[in-house]
C-alpha cells in the first residue's frame, strides 16, 4: 500500500473522528492544544490610534514651516489630551494619538530650539508614523479557528486580544505498549539476548509534545494470554499504540488477540523503513501497531500515526511541511517502497547518513529531517527530492 493511500485510510477510519469533548484552560496550559471553537476579535486592535514612533505629534494644518510649542507630553499607558490648536505634544512609541492630530514626525527629525519650540525639519504627510485603530484586526473578525494548534504565537495573538483563556479539546489519551520478550528498561543491566527498550521513551516524549496524554503500558512479553490481559486493560484510552510484534512472524500475539476480539488489518506499507504496520481495534479502542525497530517505528510513527493523532484532536491540516532540496548523493539503486532517508542540509543540500538500516536510530540522532525517495526512482546528486523537517514532524 502505498504512503498517501495508507495515510488517506488512516484518516478515513470512523475510528479517526475528533474528539468532541472541549475544556476551558488558561493560556499558560494552552501551549501545543488544539482550539476547539473560532475565536473571533472582541475588540479592536490597536484598540486606538497610537504612534509607531517617539516624536511630536502635530495637525499638519497648523503647521506653516514655523516653530510649534508642545503644550503636552504623552507617554505609553496614559490618556491624552485633545491637541491644542497651534502646538505639537511630545509623545512616545505606544502612546494614543491625541485626538486633533494627523500625524507623528520622528524625533529625528525635530530640532528643538532655545526656547522649547519645535522645528520640523521634513515634509510631513497625512497619518505618517500613526499606526491607525483596528489596522491588525477588527472587532468581530475571524482571527483564530477551529481545529488550530496553539503554540507560542497563536497564544500571544489571543493574549493581545485580551483572551486570558481558550476552550480546547481534551487530550487525546494514548496507551504505549511495547512488545518483546527482548526488552530491558534503561538502568538495568542487559541479559543474554536483551536489549534496551529505546520505542517507549521515543513516542512517549514525542506524544507528549504532541499535546497527547500519555498511558505509558510498560512492556508486554512475547505472550497470548498477558497481550489479551493487558490489551483488556486499556478501555479507557483513545489510541492504544504499540510497537514491535507486527511483522506476521510467530510471535504476533498482538495480532492473534485483536483477531479474537476485535478488527485487525495488516497494511504492508511501501515503506522504508517501516513496511508492517497493524490497525485494528480492541474493544473499541483504536489499536495501531508499528514495526519494531527503531527507524521504522520513527518513520511510522511521523508519517502515518502523527497525523491521525492530530486529525482526531480537530486538526484538518494533517500533513507535514515539506521542501525541495537538490540532493547531495547518488541512490543508484531503484526500490519498489518509499523510503525515506534520514538526512542533513549541508551547503543547500541533502546530505544522508551512512548507514540507513532501519535499526540505526543514531542516523535520526544526526538527521534534521527525511530525504524521500520516491518508487523506483534514482535520484542523482543536484536532481530534487523533497525532505521533511524532523523539527516540524516532532512539533
Ligand atoms: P518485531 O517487530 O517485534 O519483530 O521487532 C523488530 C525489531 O525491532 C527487533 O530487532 C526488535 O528487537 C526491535 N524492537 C522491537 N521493539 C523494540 C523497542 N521497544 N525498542 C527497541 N527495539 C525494539
Ligand atoms: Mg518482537
Amino acid at each position: 500500500m502505498p504512503v498517501e493511500a495508507a495515510l488517506q485510510r488512516l484518516l478515513d477510519l470512523a475510528a479517526a473522528a475528533p474528539i468532541r469533548d472541549v475544556e476551558e484552560v488558561t493560556l499558560a496550559d494552552a501551549e501545543g492544544r488544539v482550539l476547539a471553537a473560532d475565536l473571533h476579535a472582541s475588540i479592536d486592535l490597536p484598540p486606538w490610534p497610537n504612534s509607531a514612533m517617539d516624536g511630536y505629534a502635530l495637525r499638519i494644518a497648523d503647521w506653516a514651516g514655523e516653530p510649534l510649542p508642545v503644550s503636552q507630553r504623552i507617554f505609553a499607558g496614559h490618556a491624552p489630551q485633545p491637541l491644542q490648536p497651534g502646538t505639537c505634544a511630545r509623545i512616545f512609541t505606544g502612546a494614543p494619538v491625541p485626538e486633533g492630530a494627523d500625524c507623528v514626525e520622528m524625533q529625528e527629525n525635530a530640532e528643538v530650539l532655545a526656547d522649547q519650540r519645535v522645528r520640523f525639519t521634513e515634509e510631513l504627510s497625512l497619518g505618517q508614523n500613526i499606526r491607525p485603530q483596528g489596522q491588525e484586526t477588527r472587532a468581530g473578525e475571524l482571527v483564530l479557528a477551529t481545529g488550530t494548534r496553539l503554540g507560542p504565537i497563536e497564544l500571544g495573538l489571543a493574549a493581545t486580544l485580551g483572551h486570558a483563556s481558550l476552550s480546547v479539546v481534551r487530550r487525546v489519551r494514548v496507551a504505549v505498549l511495547s512488545t518483546g520478550d527482548e526488552l530491558v528498561e534503561p538502568g538495568l543491566p542487559l541479559g543474554p539476548g536483551q536489549i534496551y527498550n529505546s520505542n517507549r521513551r521515543l513516542l512517549c516524549s514525542w506524544l507528549q509534545r504532541l499535546g497527547c496524554e500519555v498511558v505509558d503500558a510498560g512492556i508486554l512479553p512475547d505472550n497470548l494470554e498477558q497481550t489479551r490481559l493487558r490489551l483488556g486493560e486499556l478501555r479507557a484510552v483513545d489510541l492504544i499504540l504499540s510497537t514491535g510484534g507486527v511483522s506476521v512472524g510467530e510471535a504476533d500475539y498482538l495480532g492473534i488477540a485483536l483477531r479474537e476480539a476485535g478488527e485487525l488489518a495488516l497494511w504492508k506499507l511501501a515503506i522504508k523503513p517501516g513496511k508492517p504496520l497493524t490497525v485494528g481495534q480492541y474493544n473499541g479502542v483504536p489499536v495501531i501497531g508499528l514495526p519494531g525497530n527503531p527507524a521504522s517505528t520513527l518513520v511510522t510513527f511521523g508519517l502515518l500515526t502523527r497525523p491521525y493523532l492530530l486529525r482526531r484532536q480537530g486538526v484538518q491540516d494533517v500533513e507535514p511541511l515539506h521542501f525541495a532540496v537538490p540532493a547531495g548523493f547518488d541512490w543508484p539503486k531503484a526500490g519498489n517502497r518509499r523510503e525515506y532517508l534520514r538526512a542533513r542540509l549541508e551547503q543547500g543540500q541533502a546530505r544522508i547518513y551512512r548507514n540507513q538500516s532501519s535499526g540505526v536510530l543514531r542516523s535520526a540522532a544526526w538527521a534534521e529531517g527525511l530525504v524521500e525517495v520516491l518508487e523506483g526512482s534514482t535520484p542523482r546528486q543536484g536532481d530534487i527530492v523533497q525532505f521533511i523537517p524532523l523539527s516540524e514532524l516532532l512539533g
